[in-house]
């Protein structure tokens, strides 16, 4: 037996001081994940999160398939694999792709883990501290996450029912250009947007292109729900009309399974090179193992069969959200009603707040995400709901909760208000 020689204690010695380097000053948890634990209580319906249907996951289907990849090429799932990615899987992803009008090279594909990865790798690449980045507000809480982790300067442009507003984006360009800091890219989520389920109109895309364009801005369009529409056709990516000037990131996380960590970022040559460098660095490689299973799905099982069957049961989440929105809210409350992905976005009459709203909505037994998570400022008279993730009867019972809870905190306000004029 080996005898291992003990050192003398160390405990006179203080631990080493934690000299965290600055960009580690913003990163705080996002609202979403705090409120995770408080919407996993029992009794509690979440349509907070943005998961997938435990029912659209094809974990019998996969199982197979890992089964088919460790059997049939399991040495090469199992080693090292290049930085950009799966060359079969890339091409796949092409045509994953051509769905929405994008007509792409293996060679300009990244395979990522998921899109966060890939938001992530685009901001590193971009990124200096203090650079400036362009947004929509409010968009992605994550992508608030990954820009503050990079020290970058978020410039929210307001939306409208029908995405950014154009001239919003062209004055917010103009001004940081005027400022000797223009800015670095527009991120956008432009198909059935998280938060609010929106979709950049096709007259717009064109003219936020050619702003963009004209300011000499980069575009990230960030794009997992496109494939998850409840219309007949996809909507044309922005990257389908301006390959050279928009990054495009997509994700098998809401298509597949997001426990597959299997995304891309499709990129113009010389930044989908820079993005393989920044791999390296972090990752060396992607899981060979998750890309295979990824890839042995799209070419061996019916990929447009397993998207009619997400598609349809969101459809019918999303349309007992609505239903139920439309019996139960009280006047002065509206919502967006996405034609696809997860998320409706609702505003509150003025007065009420929904982040002060929802220790009640908690004792009330819903969950949701308040609208200022979503912006760097403001946002207090917005929520977002989700039905992805529970079932249609869920959705319709967290819906009349919330309901109830909204005209209790408007009765209260009421009161409130009226004890305030008697007072005065
Ligand atoms: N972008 C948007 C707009 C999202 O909603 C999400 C997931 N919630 C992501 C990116 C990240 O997804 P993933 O990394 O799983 O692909």
């Amino acid at each position: 037996m080996i005898s291992l020689q003990p050192i003398p204690p160390l405990d006179t010695v203080p631990a080493p001081p934690l000299r965290f380097a600055d960009r580690t000053h913003r990163m705080v948890p996002s609202e979403t994940r705090a409120l995770f634990s408080m919407a996993a209580r029992e009794n509690v319906v979440s349509l907070a999160g943005g998961m997938p249907s435990p029912e659209a996951l094809p974990a019998e289907e996969l199982r197979a398939v890992l089964q088919e990849v460790l059997a049939a090429e399991g040495p090469q799932a199992l080693q090292y694999g290049s930085a950009q990615g799966d060359p079969v899987l890339r091409e796949q992803i092409c045509d994953v792709m051509a769905a929405e009008g994008i007509e792409a090279s293996p060679d300009e594909v990244l395979v990522t883990v998921g899109s966060q990865q890939a938001l992530d790798l685009v901001t590193r690449v971009f990124v200096n501290p203090g650079d400036s980045v362009v947004t929509e507000g409010p968009t992605y809480v994550t992508a608030l996450s990954t820009f503050a982790a990079h020290q970058a300067r978020v410039v929210e442009v307001a939306m409208d029912q029908g995405g950014v507003v154009p001239q919003a984006l062209a004055d917010a360009f103009a001004l940081l250009a005027a400022e000797g800091r223009p800015a670095k890219f527009f991120y956008t989520v432009p198909t059935f947007q998280n938060p609010t389920g929106r979709v950049l109109g096709t007259d717009r895309r064109r003219e936020v292109l050619d702003i963009c364009r004209r300011a000499g801005v980069l575009v990230v369009e960030d794009n997992p729900y496109g494939l998850l529409h409840f219309g007949e056709r996809p909507h044309r990516a922005l990257c389908a009309d301006a390959p050279e000037g928009v990054i495009h990131l997509g994700s098998f996380s809401k298509t597949l399974a997001p426990g597959l960590r299997v995304g891309w970022a499709r990129a113009p040559r010389a930044v989908t090179d820079k993005l393989v460098l920044a791999t390296e660095s972090a990752m060396l490689s992607h899981s060979g193992l998750a890309q295979r299973a990824v890839s042995r799905f799209l070419g061996t099982r019916s990929w447009h069969g397993h998207l009619a069957t997400a598609r349809s049961l969101y459809r019918d989440r999303r349309d007992a959200m609505l239903d139920e929105l439309a019996a139960v809210m009280p006047d002065g409350v509206s919502w967006t009603i996405p034609a696809g992905g997860f998320f409706v976005w609702l505003t509150l009459p003025a007065g009420l707040d929904a982040r002060m709203m929802m220790p009640h909505a908690i004792e009330g037994g819903v969950a949701y995400v308040p609208g200022t998570g979503f912006h760097t400022r403001g946002g207090e008279r917005h929520l977002r709901l989700s039905y992805s993730y529970p079932s249609a009867g869920q959705v319709r019972e967290g819906v009349r909760r919330l309901s109830d809870v909204i005209r209790a905190e408007w009765a209260h306000g009421d009161a409130s208000r009226l004890q305030e004029a008697v007072g005065r």
